[in-house]
Parts: structure tokens; C-alpha cells; sequence
């Protein structure tokens, strides 16, 4: 995610480490580089004068630090500024005292409102929400049924217009889509509305009336972060058009330059609330611009895969892990179980992405070469074994691994390499747990 960006920034800050002082030219210097790096990244240009003007000043006058050399104080201003730049503070969603709560998506066609009015409500429902989708974009063929489909995905209810009532009416689908979550005990209403493929006064007017008509407590402009500086363009246009609360970042996994995410808040003043990196109902985040800051500086974002570990992994079951690490008892029944848990964090490279110098060069190689494919494959073969033979792979003989083969469309020898290679990782993660003192015997560190 920005790569580009990262690595201009990453340059100019690097020019700066071992000097122990910096001169007015230096941070001159740096802050030029700056800007361009941001230019690139096709910030607007009102926000670069305003962010590259703060960082100037601040690293004039910066105080002597005990703590910190010349180098990293000014990186300190630079990650305090973008986390400015991006809100500052994490907004949460307004939810209204008495239930329930109405949450409107607004955006032009191909945005990924759609896709996100799911993610919203699988988000939602984790949380103990019961969400209703409501099915306004009558103009785009199929998105009633394209709702619905995401609305089944995500295990939640859509409410819908009757087909074969003709076009029907945008304004009233969405007060009856309030009144039947009001009548159904649904605490949230997501409300999805038509875009168009470029701004207009028509689809103004619609989003207006169906906002008058359900008084939401959220508004959210949703943005495909890849349209770069166009973002602000149409921001703006639905600032005044239609007016929004928050604004959702969507397509952060594609080669999106940051401009958008850059831009948005400083021109429009309102936060960025969600951000949506993936077409799977899964990929999307609460958007924390103390983390966006930190990736885009390098320096990883561990707090998000903290996070995403701490939801799909349960703690009973990897102590009993580590116990059976320690004791050599690990059998490829948890070997499976783990590397599931792992995948339902998304893509290999996307986790191993928020790591800590996920932007350098040798890491940047490493991730190219992550492959999915062979992780399926493993998964393949073990799935193929009977529940005795993951507990001991020893009993499995010569026609047993053809079969098992056979069964997984690989080969006999890469049975035998999982085999082997399990053994081998075996011992080895005993001794070291053996040397690092966890696991085994079901010893508790409290
Ligand atoms: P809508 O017209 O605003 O309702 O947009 P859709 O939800 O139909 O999304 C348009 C296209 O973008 C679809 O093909 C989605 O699968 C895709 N899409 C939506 N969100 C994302 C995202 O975060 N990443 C990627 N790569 N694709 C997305």
C-alpha cells in the first residue's frame, strides 16, 4: 500500500540519519523532497503546502532532545503530521441512543459501496449487532440482487423492494426499510443508494431525499482510494450536495497512491472511518490514522495484526500447542489447525506485510516469492491423511503416501518432504523451546 510513497519518504528521511545537527538547508532539503513525494502521490496541493509549511516550522524550532537525535526527531514530526493530516484521533461510528441507528452509504457507482454495506454488517454483527441492509440502488441493474448476495455472506438480513413492481422508489424503500427494522428489533440499518459514474445532479437530489426521509446517524462517503485526487473532487461535490459524516477509503489493496487517503479529511474536514482493502467481506478495518501513518512511514503496523491474531486465534488452544511444542508432541492435526487460523488472516503476504520493514528491499523480494499456493497444497495433504496418521505420521507406509498423493493431485515425494520436514521441525521446536523454557507439561505463565 503506497509502496511508492513509502519508499520517496523513506529516502528523503534516510539523508538526514547520522548528521548531529541539522541546518536550516537540511530540513529545506528534506522538507523539498518531501513534497514531492507527496506530489507524486497526488496529494492535493493546497494539503502539501499546509503539511510541508508544519513540517518546516517544527523542525526549525525543534528543541534539543535529550532522547532523540537531529534524524529521528524530525521523523517524529513527520509521522505526528501525516497522522494529523489522516484525523488524528480513530473515529468510532455514532450509533443513535434509541435503536436503531441508521447508517447511509453514499458514493459514485463502482465505488464498492455494495461490497462494503457487507462488510459494514458482518463488522457489525461480530460485534453483537443485528444489522438489516436496505436495498435503495434501484438505477444499477442486479445491485438489489448484488445486496442480497452480500447480505447472505455476511449472515445478514436484506430488506428489498418486491420484483416486478417496476423501477419503484428509492426514497420510499428506505423509510419502509426503517420502519420494518424499527417493527423487526433490528438495531442498524445500512442503507445502500445508486451512484452514478461521475457526479450529477439527479443522483444528488436521490441521496438528498432518501437522507431527509431516514435522518441517518452516519452518512458515509465511500471512495475508491485508486481515483487519486479525483477523490477530493467528488468529496467535494457530495460535501455539498449531499453532505456526509465520515468517509469510508475502499480499494487500498490496489496500487492506490495515498493521494485519496492524504487528501480527503483535510479538504472535506470530515474523519475517515473504515477502510476496505480486498474484495472478500473480511477485508476491512476500523481506519486508524496513528497506524496508516506508521505504515506508510515503514514502520509496519503491528497493532492491526495484533488485532487480527488476537480474533482468529483462541488462547486455551495455542497454550495447548505451545505445551505440545515443548513436549514433542505436536502432531500435524495442530500443525493444520494453526496454519488455518494463520490463513484466516488473509493472504500470507498481506500478514506479513504489516510487519516492521515490510517496505525494505530484501522483504519487499521475500513477499514476492509468499506463495498461497504452497500452503494450499500442504493443506491439501494433510487434509488427505486419515486423523490416525496426523497424530503419528510414522504409520504412514509407501501405498498409503500414493494414495494420499493421489487424493491431493501432488506427488508421492511431496508427501514425503511434508513428512520429513515435519519431523525434522519437530525436534528442532523442542529444543528450542527447551532453551527459551515454555511449553511443555502444561506449565502456565500467569
Ligand atoms: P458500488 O457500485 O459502489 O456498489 O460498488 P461495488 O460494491 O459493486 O464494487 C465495485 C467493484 O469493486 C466490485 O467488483 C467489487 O468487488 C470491487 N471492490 C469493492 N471494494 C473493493 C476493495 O476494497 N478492493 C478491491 N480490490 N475491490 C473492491
Amino acid at each position: 500500500m503506497f509502496d511508492t510513497l513509502s519508499d520517496r519518504l523513506g529516502t528523503a528521511l534516510a539523508g538526514l540519519r547520522g548528521k548531529g545537527r541539522l541546518s536550516e538547508a537540511d530540513i529545506d532539503a528534506t522538507a523539498r523532497e518531501i513534497r514531492i513525494a507527496l506530489l507524486e502521490a497526488d496529494v492535493a496541493l493546497p494539503v502539501v503546502r499546509a503539511f510541508i509549511a508544519r513540517i518546516k516550522e517544527r523542525a526549525k524550532g525543534a528543541e534539543v532532545s535529550q532522547a532523540l537525535n537531529p534524524a529521528q526527531q524530525v521523523v517524529k514530526i513527520v509521522n505526528e503530521e501525516l497522522i494529523a493530516v489522516l484525523g488524528g484521533e480513530t473515529r468510532r461510528i455514532a450509533l443513535a441512543k434509541e435503536p436503531p441507528s441508521v447508517i447511509m452509504l453514499a458514493g459514485l457507482q463502482g465505488s464498492g459501496k455494495t461490497t462494503l454495506a457487507g462488510k459494514l454488517a458482518r463488522w457489525l454483527k461480530g460485534q453483537g449487532h443485528t444489522p438489516l441492509l436496505v436495498a435503495c440502488d434501484l438505477q444499477r441493474p442486479n445491485a438489489v440482487n448484488q445486496l442480497q448476495i452480500v447480505g447472505e455472506r455476511a449472515g445478514v438480513t436484506t430488506f428489498a423492494p418486491e420484483p416486478g413492481n417496476g423501477v419503484g422508489d428509492p426514497v420510499d424503500v428506505a423509510r419502509r426499510g426503517v420502519a420494518h427494522a424499527r417493527d423487526k428489533m433490528y438495531d442498524i440499518v445500512i442503507v445502500d443508494t445508486a451512484g452514478r459514474l461521475g457526479v450529477d445532479a439527479e443522483l444528488m437530489q436521490q441521496a438528498s431525499d432518501i437522507r431527509d426521509a431516514v435522518r441517518p446517524d452516519e452518512t458515509l462517503f465511500v471512495v475508491d482510494a485508486m481515483i487519486g485526487q479525483d477523490a477530493v473532487a467528488t468529496a467535494e461535490a457530495f460535501r455539498d450536495g449531499v453532505g456526509f459524516s465520515g468517509v469510508v477509503l475502499t480499494k487500498l489493496d490496489g496500487d492506490a497512491r495515498g493521494g485519496a487517503a492524504l487528501s480527503v479529511r483535510e479538504v472535506t474536514g470530515q474523519p475517515i472511518l473504515f477502510a476496505s482493502n480486498g474484495e472478500k467481506l473480511e477485508d476491512f478495518d476500523v481506519f486508524h490514522p496513528d497506524r496508516m501513518a506508521s505504515r506508510i512511514l515503514g514502520m509496519g503496523d503491528l497493532l492491526t495484526l495484533i488485532e487480527q491474531a488476537e480474533q482468529v486465534f483462541d488462547a486455551e488452544k495455542a497454550q495447548a500447542t505451545a505445551d505440545k511444542i515443548g513436549s514433542g508432541e505436536l502432531t500435524l492435526e495442530d500443525f493444520l489447525d494453526q496454519m488455518l487460523a494463520i490463513r484466516k488472516m488473509g493472504p500470507i503476504g498481506n500478514i506479513l506485510g504489516m510487519l516492521p520493514g515490510a517496505n525494505s528491499a530484501q522483504m519487499k523480494e521475500a513477499l514476492a516469492q509468499v506463495d498461497d499456493k504452497q500452503l494450499d497444497k500442504l493443506q491439501a495433504i494433510i487434509r488427505g491423511m486419515t486423523p490416525a496418521e496426523r497424530e503419528n505420521p510414522k504409520i504412514i507406509n509407501g501405498s498409503r503416501r500414493l494414495r494420499i498423493a493421489n487424493g491431493s493431485g501432488v506427488t508421492v515425494s511431496d508427501v514425503n518432504d511434508l513428512v520429513n520436514r515435519f519431523f525434522e521441525a519437530r525436534k528442532q521446536m523442542k529444543a528450542m523451546a527447551g532453551q527459551f523454557g515454555f511449553g511443555g507439561g502444561g506449565r502456565r505463565q500467569s
